[in-house]
C-alpha cells in the first residue's frame, strides 16, 4: 500500500517536472488561446517544467526588490500574496514583464486558505442567467467553465474533478436539478468534466450511505449528481507564487508594505515602503504600477495613496468545519442548493475528512477571523436534516472562517450593489485595486495586463477582456 502511493507520488513528480524545493504548476499559467506567442509560452513550459529548476532563495527576492530605484523600477508591484496577487504576479511575469510581490504573513494565508475548495463553473449564475435573462451571468458561466478546465490542467496534482450530489425530495425539485444541470453540460461543452445524471434513491444510498431516506416528513426521491472542480487552495496558492519566481518575479512573504511612496511632482505612486516581518529591516522598492492585491485589507492600502478613499470592501465571513471520514464517502460530495432557512451548504471529502460549510455573515475585518459558535452550530443543524448518522458537535475536529472580500466598484453607477465578480479600480494614479471574485477566475484578473504597462498606461494595461 505504502509502496504504491510513494509510486504514485513519483509519478506525479515525473509528470509535473516539481523538484522537491520548487513546488510548481505542470504547465503555463496561461493557455494559448490567451493570446498568440506560442514560442514564448514554450519555453515557459519548458522553464517550469525543469526538474533541476529551484526557486531562488529569501536574499535573492529581497534583493532584487532593493535593487529597484526610482531611476530603475520594477514594471509591477503587487501587494498581497493570496490567489488574487500570486495570479497577477503569474500572469505579468509570463508576458515579459519585470515583477515584485510582497506578502505581509505567508502565501496564502489569508482568504486564499480558507475557501470550500470548489473550482466553480458558475453552476448558480446560469440560475440567475436563465431565470433573468441577464447575458452578463450567462458569460460569466462561459467564463468560469473556462476556467475550471485550464485551473485543473494547469496543476492536475492540486485540482480533480469532483461528482456532488444534489439529494431531491419531490418530483418537482428532481425534474429542476435534472433539467437545470444538464443544461449546465450543455453550456460547457467541451469543457465539461463529465456528464451528470440522475440516480434513484436505493442507487444515491449506495454511493452515499450517509445519506438519509427519510426525514421532516419527506423520503427521498433521488438524487442529481453533477462535477465540478476541487483543488488544494494553499498549496495551489503557493504552486502560484513559486512559478511565477521560477519565471523571475521577485516573491518576497513575511514582508508588509507600511506606506506607499508618492512621486513629489505629480502625487502618483511610484512604490512603497516595506519591513521585512522577520528580520525587521525596512527598505524602499519602486514600481511604474502598484498592484493592490490586499484582499479584504486593500482599503488600508487605499487609504495609504488617499486617506479620505471610501471603503470599497464590504466584509463577510464564511465558516467551515472538518468532520471525520464517515459523514461522506471518498470521491463524492454532497451539496445542498437550499437549506430550510435557504442557503447552500456543502459536505465534501477533504484530505481524509469530511469538510461542511459555509456560512455568510458580516465581519470586522482582521488577519485571524475566529470560527463563532452559533456559525458552527448552523453548519451541523443544516447537513443533519440530510444525514442519517448523529451529528454530534464533539465530532468537530476544527473550524476555519475566511473573509470574503466583497466589493462594491467605486466607479459604477449603482454603488449599493456587491459584486460577487472582481472589481479593477484605479482610485490613485499608479495604484490600481483588484480584489472580490472567486478563487476560480484568479487568472482572469492578470489577463488584461499588455506589454504596454511599461509605456506607463495602467489603466488601459488593466481593461480586462470580456
Ligand atoms: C468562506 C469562503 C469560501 C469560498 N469558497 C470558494 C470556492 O469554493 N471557490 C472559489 O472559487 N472561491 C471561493 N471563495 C472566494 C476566494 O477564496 C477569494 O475570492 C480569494 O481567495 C481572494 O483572494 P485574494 O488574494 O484577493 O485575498 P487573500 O487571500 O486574503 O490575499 C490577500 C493577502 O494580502 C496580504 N496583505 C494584506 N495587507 C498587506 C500589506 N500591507 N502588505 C503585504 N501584504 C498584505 C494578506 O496577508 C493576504 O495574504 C471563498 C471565500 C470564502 C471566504
Amino acid at each position: 500500500m505504502a509502496a504504491s502511493k510513494l509510486r504514485a507520488l513519483g509519478a506525479v513528480m515525473a509528470v509535473t517536472g516539481m523538484s522537491y524545493t520548487a513546488v510548481t504548476l505542470v504547465s503555463s499559467p496561461v493557455s494559448a488561446g490567451d493570446r498568440g506567442a506560442t514560442a514564448a509560452l514554450e519555453s515557459e513550459r519548458r522553464r517550469t517544467a525543469d526538474p533541476a529548476a529551484v526557486v531562488p532563495s529569501r536574499e535573492v527576492q529581497a534583493a532584487a526588490l532593493m535593487g529597484a530605484s526610482a531611476a530603475n523600477p520594477l514594471d509591477v508591484l503587487v501587494i498581497g500574496g493570496g490567489a488574487t496577487g500570486c495570479g497577477v504576479a503569474l500572469d505579468a511575469v509570463s508576458r515579459g514583464l519585470r515583477v515584485g510581490l510582497v506578502e505581509r504573513e505567508d502565501f496564502s494565508s489569508g482568504t486564499s486558505s480558507r475557501s470550500t475548495k470548489l473550482i466553480h463553473g458558475g453552476v448558480r449564475y446560469l440560475e440567475k442567467a436563465v431565470f433573468n435573462l441577464d447575458y452578463g451571468q450567462l458569460k460569466l458561466v462561459f467564463h468560469a467553465l473556462k476556467e475550471r478546465k485550464q485551473v485543473i490542467e494547469n496543476a492536475p496534482h492540486l485540482c480533480h474533478a469532483l461528482p456532488c450530489m444534489t439529494p431531491c425530495f419531490d418530483w418537482f425539485e428532481t425534474l429542476y436539478y435534472w433539467v437545470g444541470l444538464k443544461m449546465y453540460d450543455l453550456v460547457a461543452g467541451r469543457r465539461m468534466l463529465h456528464l451528470s445524471r440522475y440516480y434513484s434513491a436505493d442507487e444515491s444510498i449506495e454511493l452515499f450511505p450517509t445519506l438519509a431516506r427519510k426525514g421532516h416528513n419527506r423520503s427521498l426521491k433521488g438524487t442529481v449528481v453533477y462535477y465540478d472542480g476541487q483543488m488544494n487552495d494553499s498549496r495551489l496558492n503557493v504552486g502560484l507564487a513559486c512559478t511565477a519566481a521560477l519565471l523571475g518575479a521577485s516573491v518576497f512573504n513575511h514582508a508588509e508594505v507600511i506606506s506607499l511612496i508618492k512621486d513629489e511632482n505629480n502625487e502618483r505612486i511610484i512604490g512603497a515602503h516595506i519591513r521585512d516581518n522577520l528580520s525587521r529591516k525596512e527598505f524602499d522598492t519602486y514600481a511604474k504600477v502598484v498592484v493592490n492585491a490586499a484582499g479584504p485589507f486593500c482599503d488600508s492600502i487605499r487609504r495609504m495613496a488617499n486617506k479620505e478613499a471610501p471603503n470599497m470592501i464590504s466584509p463577510s465571513s464564511g465558516v467551515h468545519i472538518v468532520l471525520p471520514d464517515y459523514y461522506s464517502p471518498e470521491g463524492m460530495g454532497l451539496i445542498v442548493p437550499k437549506t430550510k432557512d435557504g442557503r447552500v451548504v456543502f459536505m465534501l471529502p477533504w484530505l481524509g475528512r469530511t469538510v461542511a460549510g459555509t456560512t455568510d455573515s458580516s465581519t470586522v475585518i482582521t488577519m485571524y477571523p475566529e470560527p463563532h459558535e452559533d456559525e458552527i452550530r448552523f453548519i451541523l443543524d443544516a447537513i443533519s436534516d440530510y444525514l442519517n448518522v448523529q451529528v454530534r458537535r464533539t465530532d468537530v475536529l476544527s473550524a476555519w472562517s475566511g473573509i470574503r472580500p466583497l466589493a462594491m466598484d467605486p466607479s459604477a453607477k449603482n454603488t449599493e450593489s456587491l459584486s460577487r465578480d472582481h472589481v479593477v479600480h484605479e482610485d490613485h494614479p499608479g495604484l490600481i485595486t483588484i480584489t472580490g471574485g472567486k478563487w476560480t477566475t484568479y487568472r482572469r484578473y492578470g489577463y488584461g495586463i499588455q506589454s504596454d504597462m511599461r509605456l506607463g498606461t495602467p489603466k488601459k494595461a488593466f481593461t480586462l477582456l470580456s
